[in-house]
């Protein structure tokens, strides 16, 4: 064997190959691999040139695992090595491009997939590694190179018979982690899962049953361990691909869970080569999705799944692949982000996803509509974050009513204008959280002729804020924040049926009956005589500062819930009965009854006072 060194101008790199980043030496696996697949692609590219004329439909790359030898061998069938290259390809051109790489990226932690150490990686987990070679170019001989992880190496006759690298990792005592089948066998799912040439990591065993109850019978065969789907849905081309196809590949990548609500399969070649399928996937009324589940690659080769710095943040929520080979990998996350390319691929995806929820609304809205609770989500979420989506989706982005009836906020305005316009001009848009509990306001609202609208999702707090920033005719209000007569305030004012003097002697009462138990204003207000006689409000700005400030998680159990008490001098109850009392503690209990029961309605009483309203409601029936 004929002995060199590799040529090593200033440092020893080894040590530094050796730990470095530590936490993702696992890496050296997709690296060994990817350049098997290098060679394999570059023979099939010989071939179709017409260049040679080998048979290369069955080409595999083998991961071999001996535990007992301590050795990882990646095998491939690609255009091999002649010694000259050997010494070109190894000792120079890899060896130079993984010292370039750690001189400039050493100190830096955040470098995304960590591409480019290449070759040399293999020393991040071998104390030693052999490459048995043999060139596909007719009459050249196999080569063996052997290098220990210092700049010596050794270059020799090899025992390779056909064409194709061997590369046998000695793994190293403290890296001993790499010879766990387990272990390769997830390596290998993570980052080779569709790699473009098939990758057979050993055998199986395959259980297959026939028979049916009793006569049940298994047999087991062994069969190759294949890894990888060589051609997946992503690099196929749209118009090939039929419905189960999309949902066949989201299977695949995510198999636990459930089929997504559409997708959008990103093909575009100029300015920037890029590919992918996302999926919007079932959220169930959450924000609390797992996010990194969009996987970026390169060329088929899995990179990350970490995409903040590519996705706008929005569309994180989005489950799919994004394959280019333009974003680059080996940079740090601040300098991604000022990339141009990466800006152009950010806002295509934004654009692309805009598109696709456009043209669903437009074909079919009954469909989309449907849709409405989940999509709803990412929509709202993205006219929150960005501009540009926003000015798309305001004309499609939906209110829905208690009707369940969809409206665009365009449709919407132009339904209730007419009903609710308040002095101000401003269209008055209410709305409730929980209909159930709102039962009784919104009932009340129905009965003057407005309309209310469901916001129940945890972003519409937010979406309303924003809308009411970015439409300046419209405001929303929750439809126990006042008086039914008072949430679209007009200027007219219902008759009372009770003079000054009577509304005073009342006012009076209550404020006795209740003490100071209660805070926020005392109304006496002359409502419908259907109305309740005795309303509790929610004041919409108070209480909207406080769900806010809760929302950005700070402790809001000091401030108390603020809320108003009207009383409907209308209601017979009040105006009739509660007037023509005759003791003063009968009266008092009677008002506080009356509030109690506005509380009961607004869910207000619990624990102790909910026990004394039974109690004394006991007595009432008595
Ligand atoms: P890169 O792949 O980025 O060029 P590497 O350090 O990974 O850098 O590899 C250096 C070179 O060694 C490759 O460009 C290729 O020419 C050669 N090489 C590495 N692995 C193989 C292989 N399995 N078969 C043929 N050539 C290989």
């Amino acid at each position: 064997m004929e002995k060199g060194h590799i040529s090593v101008q200033t440092e020893n790199i080894f040590p530094i190959i050796k730990q470095f980043l530590y936490s993702d030496q696992e890496i050296f696996l997709r690296e060994i691999v990817s350049n098997a697949v290098d060679a394999t692609s570059k023979l099939k590219t010989l071939v179709s040139k017409g260049e040679i004329s080998v048979d290369v439909d069955d080409l595999i790359i083998d991961i071999i695992l001996d535990e007992k030898a301590k050795t990882l061998t990646i095998s491939d069938q690609g255009i091999g090595m002649s010694e000259a290259e050997v010494k070109k390809y190894l000792n120079q051109v890899a060896f130079s491009s993984a010292t370039d790489f750690l001189k400039k990226y050493k100190d830096e932690a955040n470098i995304i997939g960590h591409f480019g150490l290449g070759f040399y990686s293999a020393f991040m987990v071998a104390d030693k590694v052999e490459v048995i070679t043999k060139s596909h170019k007719k009459s050249a001989k196999s080569v063996k190179w052997i290098c220990k992880g210092d700049p010596a190496y050794e270059i020799g006759k090899g025992d390779r018979k056909a064409r194709g690298t061997d590369i046998v990792l000695h793994i190293s005592d403290d890296s001993k982690e790499f010879l766990d089948r387990a272990r390769i066998q997830t390596l290998l799912d993570k980052y080779c899962k569709f790699l473009p040439v098939q990758i057979r990591f050993g055998t199986k065993t395959e259980t297959e049953w026939t028979g049916e109850g009793d006569d049940r019978t298994s047999v087991e065969t062994e069969v190759d361990n294949l890894i990888n789907n060589t051609n997946p849905a992503w690099k196929k081309k749209p118009a090939k691909l039929k419905d189960d196809d999309y949902k066949d590949f989201y299977k695949e990548m995510y198999p636990y869970s459930q089929t997504p609500l559409f997708w959008i399969h990103l093909n575009i070649d100029f300015p920037f080569d890029l590919t992918g399928i996302l999926y919007f996937p079932k959220l169930n009324n959450s924000m609390e999705v797992q996010k990194n589940k969009i996987q970026l690659y390169s060329n088929q080769v899995y990179v990350t799944d970490d995409v903040k710095e590519i996705v706008p943040e929005f569309l994180t929520l989005l489950h799919g692949v994004i394959d280019s080979p333009d974003i680059p990998l080996n940079v740090s996350r601040s300098y991604l982000q000022s990339d141009s390319n990466v800006k152009k691929i950010t806002s295509y995806i934004t654009k692309k996803v805009a598109e696709k929820l456009a043209k669903l609304f437009k074909k079919d809205r009954e469909e989309f509509q449907s849709k409405w609770s989940e999509v709803g989500t990412f929509v709202k979420y993205g006219m929150l974050t960005e501009q540009k989506f926003h000015d798309k989706a305001v004309k499609f982005a939906l209110l829905e009513n208690l009707n369940k009836e969809f409206f665009t906020i365009e449709e919407y305005k132009e339904k209730i204008k007419a009903a609710q316009t308040d002095k101000h001009s401003k269209i008055i848009c209410l709305y409730t959280n929980t209909p159930l509990e709102h039962h009784s306001y919104i009932e009340s609202a129905k009965s003057y002729g407005y309309d209310v609208i469901k916001f129940d999702n945890v972003i519409d707090n937010h979406f309303m804020q924003h809308l009411e920033q970015k439409e300046a005719d419209i405001t929303f209000v929750r439809v126990d924040s006042d008086t039914v007569d008072n949430l679209v305030q007009k200027e007219e004012t219902r008759e009372s049926a009770l003079g000054e003097k009577e509304q005073e002697k009342i006012k009076d009462l209550f404020e006795t009956a209740l003490g100071d138990g209660t805070s926020g204003q005392l109304d006496m207000k002359a409502l419908s005589p259907e109305d309740h006689p005795v309303l509790i409000t929610k004041p919409e700005f108070m209480r909207r500062m406080k769900e806010m400030q809760s929302m950005q998680g700070m402790d809001m159990s000091m401030m108390p819930d603020s809320h108003n008490i009207v009383v409907n001098t209308n209601h017979p109850l009040i105006a009739q009965k509660l007037l023509k009392m005759k003791s003063g503690e009968k009266k008092e209990r009677f008002a506080t009854y009356l509030y109690d029961l506005a509380r009961l309605n607004q869910n207000m009483l619990k624990g102790e006072d909910m026990s004394k309203f039974i109690e004394r409601s006991l007595e009432f029936v008595k």
